[in-house]
Protein backbone atom coordinates (compact mmCIF):
# COMPACT_ATOMS: atom_id res chain seq x y z
CA UNK A 1 0.00 0.00 0.00
CA UNK A 2 1.43 3.26 -0.84
CA UNK A 3 2.13 5.82 1.94
CA UNK A 4 1.28 9.27 1.56
CA UNK A 5 2.99 12.25 3.37
CA UNK A 6 0.07 13.73 4.70
CA UNK A 7 1.82 16.62 5.95
CA UNK A 8 4.80 18.58 7.55
CA UNK A 9 5.01 19.80 11.70
CA UNK A 10 8.21 21.99 12.29
CA UNK A 11 9.10 22.97 15.28
CA UNK A 12 12.73 25.21 16.72
CA UNK A 13 14.00 23.33 19.32
CA UNK A 14 16.77 25.17 21.65
CA UNK A 15 19.45 23.90 24.04
CA UNK A 16 20.97 26.59 26.46
CA UNK A 17 24.36 25.25 25.47
CA UNK A 18 25.96 28.67 26.06
CA UNK A 19 26.11 28.50 30.09
CA UNK A 20 28.96 26.34 30.15
CA UNK A 21 30.94 27.12 27.33
CA UNK A 22 30.46 24.01 26.13
CA UNK A 23 30.74 24.08 21.88
CA UNK A 24 32.82 27.47 22.60
CA UNK A 25 35.15 28.40 20.22
CA UNK A 26 36.91 31.35 18.22
CA UNK A 27 34.51 32.30 15.98
CA UNK A 28 31.39 30.89 18.05
CA UNK A 29 31.71 32.42 21.98
CA UNK A 30 28.31 31.20 22.85
CA UNK A 31 26.32 28.70 21.15
CA UNK A 32 23.23 27.31 22.38
CA UNK A 33 22.99 23.75 20.06
CA UNK A 34 19.75 23.95 18.63
CA UNK A 35 17.70 22.46 15.55
CA UNK A 36 14.86 22.87 13.25
CA UNK A 37 13.26 19.87 14.08
CA UNK A 38 10.76 18.45 11.37
CA UNK A 39 8.44 15.94 11.54
CA UNK A 40 6.77 13.93 8.13
CA UNK A 41 3.56 12.72 9.12
CA UNK A 42 1.92 10.12 6.92
CA UNK A 43 -0.89 7.75 6.92
CA UNK A 44 0.43 5.05 7.76
CA UNK A 45 2.04 4.12 11.10
CA UNK A 46 5.71 5.70 10.20
CA UNK A 47 7.10 9.32 10.39
CA UNK A 48 9.89 10.73 8.96
CA UNK A 49 12.22 12.82 11.12
CA UNK A 50 14.67 15.40 10.24
CA UNK A 51 16.77 18.36 11.87
CA UNK A 52 19.48 21.25 11.15
CA UNK A 53 21.83 21.95 13.38
CA UNK A 54 22.00 25.79 14.37
CA UNK A 55 23.67 27.87 16.97
CA UNK A 56 20.69 29.39 18.28
CA UNK A 57 18.91 32.54 17.33
CA UNK A 58 17.97 32.18 13.44
CA UNK A 59 16.69 28.87 14.03
CA UNK A 60 13.37 30.04 13.14
CA UNK A 61 14.06 31.16 9.52
CA UNK A 62 15.15 27.40 9.08
CA UNK A 63 11.61 26.59 10.42
CA UNK A 64 9.97 28.81 8.20
CA UNK A 65 12.45 27.83 4.86
CA UNK A 66 10.96 24.51 5.53
CA UNK A 67 7.47 25.35 5.48
CA UNK A 68 7.94 27.32 2.09
CA UNK A 69 9.39 23.51 0.19
CA UNK A 70 5.71 22.06 2.01
CA UNK A 71 3.77 21.66 -1.47
CA UNK A 72 7.34 19.77 -3.26
CA UNK A 73 6.58 17.33 -0.83
CA UNK A 74 3.41 17.00 1.04
CA UNK A 75 0.31 14.72 -1.03
CA UNK A 76 3.83 12.63 -2.54
CA UNK A 77 3.67 8.74 -1.70
CA UNK A 78 7.10 7.67 -0.62
CA UNK A 79 7.40 4.89 -2.96
CA UNK A 80 6.85 7.62 -5.62
CA UNK A 81 9.95 9.97 -4.27
CA UNK A 82 11.78 6.61 -3.94
CA UNK A 83 11.41 5.27 -7.39
CA UNK A 84 13.49 8.15 -8.84
CA UNK A 85 15.28 9.34 -5.40
CA UNK A 86 17.68 11.59 -7.94
CA UNK A 87 14.75 13.38 -9.39
CA UNK A 88 13.37 13.86 -6.21
CA UNK A 89 16.13 15.47 -5.05
CA UNK A 90 16.76 17.88 -8.38
CA UNK A 91 12.79 18.80 -7.85
CA UNK A 92 13.10 20.17 -4.06
CA UNK A 93 16.57 21.80 -5.52
CA UNK A 94 15.11 23.10 -8.66
CA UNK A 95 11.66 25.37 -8.01
CA UNK A 96 11.75 28.16 -9.75
CA UNK A 97 11.14 30.63 -7.57
CA UNK A 98 13.05 29.53 -4.20
CA UNK A 99 16.01 28.56 -6.52
CA UNK A 100 16.72 32.26 -6.81
CA UNK A 101 17.48 32.09 -2.25
CA UNK A 102 20.52 29.82 -2.97
CA UNK A 103 20.97 27.90 -5.48
CA UNK A 104 22.14 24.84 -3.02
CA UNK A 105 23.18 26.94 -0.32
CA UNK A 106 21.95 28.99 2.55
CA UNK A 107 18.92 29.06 5.07
CA UNK A 108 16.99 27.20 1.94
CA UNK A 109 19.32 24.33 1.27
CA UNK A 110 19.54 23.48 4.72
CA UNK A 111 15.75 23.71 4.69
CA UNK A 112 16.33 21.32 1.72
CA UNK A 113 18.31 18.58 3.75
CA UNK A 114 15.73 18.79 6.60
CA UNK A 115 13.51 17.32 4.03
CA UNK A 116 15.53 15.29 2.70
CA UNK A 117 17.04 13.43 5.35
CA UNK A 118 13.33 13.30 6.95
CA UNK A 119 12.43 11.59 3.47
CA UNK A 120 15.63 9.07 4.08
CA UNK A 121 14.11 8.43 7.94
CA UNK A 122 11.28 7.61 7.08
CA UNK A 123 12.14 4.96 3.97
CA UNK A 124 14.56 3.05 6.31
CA UNK A 125 11.82 2.52 9.38
CA UNK A 126 9.63 1.59 6.56
CA UNK A 127 12.40 -1.23 4.80
CA UNK A 128 13.15 -1.66 9.08
CA UNK A 129 16.64 -1.02 8.48
CA UNK A 130 19.22 2.05 9.43
CA UNK A 131 19.83 3.75 7.35
CA UNK A 132 23.73 2.99 6.81
CA UNK A 133 22.43 -0.53 6.39
CA UNK A 134 19.48 0.41 4.12
CA UNK A 135 22.76 2.54 1.80
CA UNK A 136 24.74 -0.59 1.88
CA UNK A 137 22.17 -2.98 0.59
CA UNK A 138 21.52 -1.08 -2.44
CA UNK A 139 22.87 -1.74 -5.46
CA UNK A 140 25.55 0.73 -7.23
CA UNK A 141 22.81 1.27 -9.62
CA UNK A 142 20.66 2.30 -7.50
CA UNK A 143 22.86 3.88 -5.35
CA UNK A 144 24.49 6.13 -8.66
CA UNK A 145 20.42 6.67 -9.10
CA UNK A 146 20.14 8.91 -5.98
CA UNK A 147 23.08 11.59 -6.84
CA UNK A 148 21.90 14.15 -9.20
CA UNK A 149 25.22 14.95 -11.02
CA UNK A 150 24.92 18.80 -12.21
CA UNK A 151 27.90 20.63 -11.81
CA UNK A 152 30.30 18.10 -10.55
CA UNK A 153 30.26 15.49 -14.03
CA UNK A 154 33.74 17.60 -14.57
CA UNK A 155 35.27 15.69 -11.68
CA UNK A 156 33.03 12.63 -11.51
CA UNK A 157 30.89 11.23 -14.14
CA UNK A 158 27.69 8.78 -13.19
CA UNK A 159 29.78 5.89 -14.65
CA UNK A 160 32.93 6.22 -12.92
CA UNK A 161 30.56 6.56 -9.43
CA UNK A 162 29.05 3.24 -10.70
CA UNK A 163 33.17 1.81 -11.15
CA UNK A 164 33.93 3.32 -7.54
CA UNK A 165 30.92 1.36 -5.89
CA UNK A 166 31.12 -1.85 -7.82
CA UNK A 167 35.21 -1.90 -6.90
CA UNK A 168 33.84 -2.74 -3.41
CA UNK A 169 30.64 -4.42 -4.12
CA UNK A 170 31.41 -7.93 -3.92
CA UNK A 171 33.55 -7.97 -0.49
CA UNK A 172 30.68 -5.38 1.46
CA UNK A 173 29.57 -8.47 3.84
CA UNK A 174 32.92 -8.77 5.56
CA UNK A 175 33.10 -4.76 6.29
CA UNK A 176 29.52 -5.14 7.35
CA UNK A 177 30.18 -7.97 9.74
CA UNK A 178 33.30 -5.82 10.76
CA UNK A 179 31.53 -2.77 11.38
CA UNK A 180 28.72 -4.59 14.09
CA UNK A 181 31.29 -6.36 15.48
CA UNK A 182 33.84 -3.38 16.30
CA UNK A 183 32.31 -0.53 14.92
CA UNK A 184 33.31 2.69 13.28
CA UNK A 185 36.88 5.00 15.01
CA UNK A 186 36.07 8.10 16.37
CA UNK A 187 37.69 11.11 18.21
CA UNK A 188 36.63 13.42 20.85
CA UNK A 189 36.45 17.31 20.66
CA UNK A 190 34.83 16.93 24.21
CA UNK A 191 38.17 18.20 25.77
CA UNK A 192 39.34 21.05 23.99
CA UNK A 193 36.96 24.09 23.95
CA UNK A 194 37.65 27.30 24.32
CA UNK A 195 36.94 28.87 27.45
CA UNK A 196 37.68 25.91 29.72
CA UNK A 197 40.22 26.16 32.48
CA UNK A 198 43.71 24.88 32.45
CA UNK A 199 42.40 22.66 35.10
CA UNK A 200 39.16 21.55 33.45
CA UNK A 201 41.42 21.09 30.31
CA UNK A 202 44.03 18.52 32.17
CA UNK A 203 41.22 16.65 33.73
CA UNK A 204 39.04 16.01 30.64
CA UNK A 205 42.32 15.06 28.76
CA UNK A 206 43.40 12.55 31.61
CA UNK A 207 39.65 11.13 31.71
CA UNK A 208 39.70 11.03 27.77
CA UNK A 209 42.55 8.93 27.88
CA UNK A 210 41.35 7.18 30.57
CA UNK A 211 38.31 6.34 28.27
CA UNK A 212 40.33 5.11 25.32
CA UNK A 213 40.86 7.80 23.40
CA UNK A 214 43.67 8.38 21.36
CA UNK A 215 42.57 11.51 19.06
CA UNK A 216 42.04 14.77 20.44
CA UNK A 217 41.27 17.91 18.73
CA UNK A 218 41.51 21.21 19.96
CA UNK A 219 39.84 24.79 19.67
CA UNK A 220 42.50 27.48 18.65
CA UNK A 221 42.52 30.66 17.17
CA UNK A 222 41.26 33.27 19.91
CA UNK A 223 45.15 34.25 21.00
CA UNK A 224 48.27 32.38 19.81
CA UNK A 225 50.58 32.68 22.76
CA UNK A 226 47.08 30.74 24.69
CA UNK A 227 46.67 28.04 21.62
CA UNK A 228 50.55 27.34 22.05
CA UNK A 229 49.95 26.89 26.02
CA UNK A 230 47.32 24.92 25.53
CA UNK A 231 48.53 22.68 22.81
CA UNK A 232 51.70 22.14 25.08
CA UNK A 233 49.44 21.66 28.23
CA UNK A 234 47.47 18.97 26.38
CA UNK A 235 50.72 17.46 25.18
CA UNK A 236 51.91 16.91 28.73
CA UNK A 237 48.74 15.19 29.61
CA UNK A 238 47.88 12.78 26.71
CA UNK A 239 51.79 11.92 25.39
CA UNK A 240 53.33 12.17 21.65
CA UNK A 241 51.92 8.80 20.68
CA UNK A 242 48.15 10.08 20.96
CA UNK A 243 46.95 12.21 17.89
CA UNK A 244 46.23 15.60 17.90
CA UNK A 245 44.24 17.96 15.41
CA UNK A 246 43.33 21.96 15.76
CA UNK A 247 40.32 23.44 14.38
CA UNK A 248 40.50 27.23 14.14
CA UNK A 249 36.81 27.72 12.70
CA UNK A 250 37.73 30.64 10.06
CA UNK A 251 39.09 32.95 12.37
CA UNK A 252 42.50 33.71 10.35
CA UNK A 253 42.94 35.41 6.86
CA UNK A 254 45.22 33.12 4.76
CA UNK A 255 49.17 34.47 5.59
CA UNK A 256 47.81 34.74 9.72
CA UNK A 257 47.31 31.21 9.30
CA UNK A 258 50.14 29.43 7.58
CA UNK A 259 52.29 32.18 10.17
CA UNK A 260 50.11 30.48 13.75
CA UNK A 261 50.34 27.04 12.14
CA UNK A 262 54.17 27.27 11.42
CA UNK A 263 54.24 27.49 15.34
CA UNK A 264 51.84 25.36 16.41
CA UNK A 265 53.24 22.54 14.11
CA UNK A 266 55.81 21.90 16.90
CA UNK A 267 53.11 19.93 18.86
CA UNK A 268 52.68 18.08 15.60
CA UNK A 269 49.09 18.43 14.43
CA UNK A 270 47.46 16.00 12.06
CA UNK A 271 45.42 19.05 10.50
CA UNK A 272 44.21 22.67 11.18
CA UNK A 273 40.30 22.32 10.21
CA UNK A 274 38.59 25.44 9.21
CA UNK A 275 41.99 27.94 9.38
CA UNK A 276 40.10 30.61 7.47
CA UNK A 277 36.40 31.41 4.67
CA UNK A 278 34.88 28.21 4.41
CA UNK A 279 33.91 29.63 0.53
CA UNK A 280 37.94 30.40 0.12
CA UNK A 281 38.98 27.22 -1.97
CA UNK A 282 42.40 28.84 -3.04
CA UNK A 283 42.64 29.92 0.22
CA UNK A 284 43.05 26.81 1.31
CA UNK A 285 45.06 25.46 -1.34
CA UNK A 286 47.79 27.98 -0.30
CA UNK A 287 47.49 26.98 3.54
CA UNK A 288 47.74 23.01 2.53
CA UNK A 289 50.42 23.81 0.03
CA UNK A 290 52.39 25.68 2.80
CA UNK A 291 51.99 23.26 5.93
CA UNK A 292 52.67 20.32 3.74
CA UNK A 293 56.38 20.22 4.39
CA UNK A 294 55.76 20.32 7.96
CA UNK A 295 53.50 17.66 8.23
CA UNK A 296 50.94 19.72 8.81
CA UNK A 297 46.84 18.95 6.77
CA UNK A 298 44.04 20.89 6.26
CA UNK A 299 40.75 19.72 6.68
CA UNK A 300 37.13 21.69 6.26
CA UNK A 301 33.47 21.01 5.14
CA UNK A 302 31.37 21.47 8.27
CA UNK A 303 30.64 24.64 6.30
CA UNK A 304 30.88 24.03 3.30
CA UNK A 305 27.84 24.59 1.32
CA UNK A 306 27.52 22.31 -1.35
CA UNK A 307 28.68 19.43 -3.43
CA UNK A 308 30.27 22.03 -5.89
CA UNK A 309 32.49 23.50 -3.23
CA UNK A 310 33.71 20.06 -2.32
CA UNK A 311 34.59 19.73 -5.71
CA UNK A 312 36.34 22.82 -6.21
CA UNK A 313 38.23 22.09 -2.70
CA UNK A 314 39.11 18.79 -3.90
CA UNK A 315 40.47 19.74 -7.18
CA UNK A 316 42.41 22.70 -6.23
CA UNK A 317 43.96 20.02 -3.66
CA UNK A 318 43.04 22.45 -0.84
CA UNK A 319 42.60 19.43 1.74
CA UNK A 320 43.91 16.09 3.26
CA UNK A 321 40.86 15.75 4.98
CA UNK A 322 36.96 15.85 3.74
CA UNK A 323 34.83 16.56 6.61
CA UNK A 324 31.11 16.11 5.47
CA UNK A 325 28.49 17.53 7.64
CA UNK A 326 25.15 15.88 7.83
CA UNK A 327 23.18 19.15 7.83
CA UNK A 328 24.77 21.63 6.04
CA UNK A 329 24.34 20.03 2.52
CA UNK A 330 20.72 18.93 0.73
CA UNK A 331 20.93 16.05 3.08
CA UNK A 332 22.13 12.35 2.14
CA UNK A 333 21.81 12.61 -1.85
CA UNK A 334 24.28 14.90 -1.74
CA UNK A 335 26.50 13.27 0.61
CA UNK A 336 26.95 10.54 -1.67
CA UNK A 337 28.31 12.48 -4.04
CA UNK A 338 31.05 13.84 -2.42
CA UNK A 339 31.63 10.89 -0.55
CA UNK A 340 32.44 9.65 -4.24
CA UNK A 341 34.32 12.69 -5.25
CA UNK A 342 36.70 12.33 -1.90
CA UNK A 343 37.27 8.66 -3.13
CA UNK A 344 38.18 9.69 -6.64
CA UNK A 345 40.84 12.21 -5.24
CA UNK A 346 41.97 9.92 -2.73
CA UNK A 347 41.25 11.93 0.44
CA UNK A 348 39.85 10.73 3.11
CA UNK A 349 36.41 11.35 4.65
CA UNK A 350 36.09 12.69 8.43
CA UNK A 351 32.70 13.71 9.34
CA UNK A 352 31.66 16.38 11.57
CA UNK A 353 29.82 15.89 14.35
CA UNK A 354 29.20 17.17 17.75
CA UNK A 355 26.10 19.98 18.29
CA UNK A 356 23.01 18.48 18.50
CA UNK A 357 22.14 15.15 16.58
CA UNK A 358 25.07 15.22 14.34
CA UNK A 359 26.67 12.37 15.57
CA UNK A 360 23.50 10.32 15.48
CA UNK A 361 23.30 10.98 11.87
CA UNK A 362 26.87 10.92 10.38
CA UNK A 363 27.22 7.96 11.82
CA UNK A 364 25.49 6.25 9.14
CA UNK A 365 27.34 7.97 6.59
CA UNK A 366 30.96 7.35 7.42
CA UNK A 367 29.50 3.41 7.32
CA UNK A 368 27.89 3.55 4.11
CA UNK A 369 31.45 5.11 3.38
CA UNK A 370 33.44 2.50 4.95
CA UNK A 371 31.05 -0.42 3.23
CA UNK A 372 30.61 0.96 -0.13
CA UNK A 373 33.03 3.32 -1.10
CA UNK A 374 36.32 3.66 0.96
CA UNK A 375 36.62 -0.23 1.88
CA UNK A 376 38.97 1.19 4.74
CA UNK A 377 38.88 3.13 8.20
CA UNK A 378 42.69 3.92 7.91
CA UNK A 379 43.05 7.57 8.19
CA UNK A 380 39.35 7.94 8.67
CA UNK A 381 37.68 8.73 12.26
CA UNK A 382 34.24 10.75 13.00
CA UNK A 383 34.18 13.36 15.56
CA UNK A 384 32.66 12.31 18.47
CA UNK A 385 31.13 14.98 21.11
CA UNK A 386 29.40 14.15 24.49
CA UNK A 387 26.66 16.34 24.65
CA UNK A 388 22.87 16.30 24.36
CA UNK A 389 22.67 12.37 23.36
CA UNK A 390 20.12 11.77 26.15
CA UNK A 391 17.06 14.03 23.88
CA UNK A 392 17.26 10.97 21.13
CA UNK A 393 15.43 7.97 21.12
CA UNK A 394 18.00 5.78 19.25
CA UNK A 395 21.38 7.78 20.63
CA UNK A 396 24.97 6.64 19.65
CA UNK A 397 26.53 3.79 21.04
CA UNK A 398 30.44 4.49 21.75
CA UNK A 399 32.36 1.87 23.05
CA UNK A 400 36.06 1.52 23.58
CA UNK A 401 36.18 4.66 21.02
CA UNK A 402 34.41 3.44 18.20
CA UNK A 403 30.57 4.28 17.63
CA UNK A 404 29.17 0.55 17.41
CA UNK A 405 27.11 0.38 13.94
CA UNK A 406 23.26 1.56 14.82
CA UNK A 407 20.39 -1.07 14.72
CA UNK A 408 17.00 0.70 14.67
CA UNK A 409 15.41 1.41 11.32
CA UNK A 410 15.77 4.68 10.67
CA UNK A 411 17.99 7.74 10.60
CA UNK A 412 18.67 7.85 14.69
CA UNK A 413 17.22 11.33 15.11
CA UNK A 414 14.17 11.01 16.45
CA UNK A 415 13.91 12.72 19.45
CA UNK A 416 12.15 11.99 23.09
CA UNK A 417 8.80 13.58 22.95
CA UNK A 418 9.45 15.45 26.55
CA UNK A 419 12.89 17.00 25.36
CA UNK A 420 11.12 18.47 22.15
CA UNK A 421 8.40 19.92 24.82
CA UNK A 422 11.05 21.11 27.37
CA UNK A 423 13.01 22.95 24.86
CA UNK A 424 10.80 24.65 22.62
CA UNK A 425 11.65 27.51 22.19
CA UNK A 426 10.29 30.59 23.22
CA UNK A 427 7.40 28.86 25.03
CA UNK A 428 9.07 25.98 26.28
CA UNK A 429 9.84 25.52 29.42
CA UNK A 430 13.05 25.81 29.86
CA UNK A 431 13.09 29.22 27.65
CA UNK A 432 9.90 30.44 29.74
CA UNK A 433 11.80 30.34 33.04
CA UNK A 434 14.79 32.11 31.70
CA UNK A 435 12.63 34.52 30.32
CA UNK A 436 10.79 35.51 33.29
CA UNK A 437 13.72 35.40 35.02
CA UNK A 438 14.86 38.16 33.06
CA UNK A 439 11.87 40.03 33.40
CA UNK A 440 12.23 39.89 37.24
MG1 LIG B 1 35.08 22.31 13.50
Amino acid sequence: MALTITDIQVRDIRFPTSDNLDGSDAMNPDPDYSCAYLTLLTDGNEVGHGLSFTLGRGTELIAVAVDSLRPLVVGKTLEEIISDMGGFWREITGDSQLRWLGPDKGVMHFAVGVIVNAVWDLWAKVAGKPLWRLLADMTPEETVKCIDFRYITDALTPQEALEILQQSWSTRGERVQQLQETGFPAYTTSAGWLGYSDEKLRRLCREGVQRGWSHFKIKVGRDIEDDMHRAKLIREEIGWDATIMMDANQVWEVEEAIENMTRLAEFKPWFIEEPTSPDDVLGHARIAKSLAPLGVGVATGEMCQNRIMFKQLLQAQAITVCQIDSTRVGGVNEILSIILMAKKFGVPVCPHAGGVGLCEYVQHLAMFDFVCVSGTTTGRLIEYVDHLHEHFEHPVVMREGCYMAPSAPGYSITMKPASLDEFEYPHGPVWKARAEKLDN
